[in-house]
């Protein structure tokens, strides 16, 4: 569902140059679960950005269920992500004029979902938010905002879903809460998953984690 070939990534700030991945090679098959595990800073986050379209690689190509997505302009990448891809951000990028409800109920009306709100509600109901449908984001706490995030990343059944850090703003319980439905998802409905953890066990429960470390992939274990 996934090919990542000779993916480079160089940012320029000033005059300095700085490049974070360094010719990453990879493949992902539907229904896999993926860890990028590595240390702060080593690019996991710019390589999950890169893998769903929502950054361009400087050099190299990322194919994403067929679509090339150095060859498509900003307006048919969203289109690509909008299609098959779910994104759980590590800031959450809720939009904060809308309500919790509004917020997820985005994805669905892009597809012209006639059911938006009732499906949107059912997703806020099932991490646990069902009576925080019409707080704004500013009145959430960090890990209720994140649980919007999942239930919107949820919302319109992606072929693959990529999170960033999913658990990382939540206590143990809402947290095992969260990563038993990602898994759920991935079991029960084959969406391809990978993420992004700083926690081994999490990254554990997949079957296969990457390792960046000085911009490439150090090794490959399977699980
Ligand atoms: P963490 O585990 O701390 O979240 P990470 O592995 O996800 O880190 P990235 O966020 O991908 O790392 O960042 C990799 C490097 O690229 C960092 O050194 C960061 O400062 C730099 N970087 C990220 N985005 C930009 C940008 N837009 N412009 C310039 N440098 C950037």
């Amino acid at each position: 569902i996934l090919k990542v070939k000779n993916v480079s990534k160089t940012y320029q700030s000033g005059s300095k140059k700085l490049t974070v991945l360094d010719e990453i090679n990879f493949d992902i098959q539907s229904g896999e679960s993926i860890a990028i595990v590595g240390p702060s800073g080593s690019g996991k986050t710019t390589l999950l950005g890169l893998c769903a379209g929502l950054d361009s690689a400087t050099t190299g190509s990322v194919v994403l269920n067929g679509n090339a997505f150095e060859k498509l302009n900003e307006d048919q990448r969203a289109a690509v992500r909008n299609q098959y891809v779910g994104f759980i951000f590590q800031n959450f990028q809720l939009l904060p004029t809308l309500t919790a409800l509004e917020n997820v109920m985005v994805p669905l009306e892009l597809k012209k979902r006639k059911d938006a709100k009732e499906k949107a509600t059912i997703l806020l109901e099932k991490v646990g938010l069902g009576d925080r449908l019409t707080h704004y984001p500013t009145q959430l706490s960090g890990g209720e905002q994140q649980r919007v995030s999942i239930a919107r990343a949820f919302a319109n059944e992606p072929k693959i879903l990529f999170a960033d850090e999913p658990t990382g703003n939540l206590d143990t319980e809402t947290g095992d809460m969260i990563e038993d439905l990602i898994f759920d998802m991935n079991k029960d409905q084959g969406t391809t998953l990978i993420l992004v953890t700083h926690d081994p066990e999490l990254a554990k429960r997949t079957n296969r984690i990457i390792n960046i470390k000085g911009g490439k992939i150090q090794e490959a274990s399977y699980g």
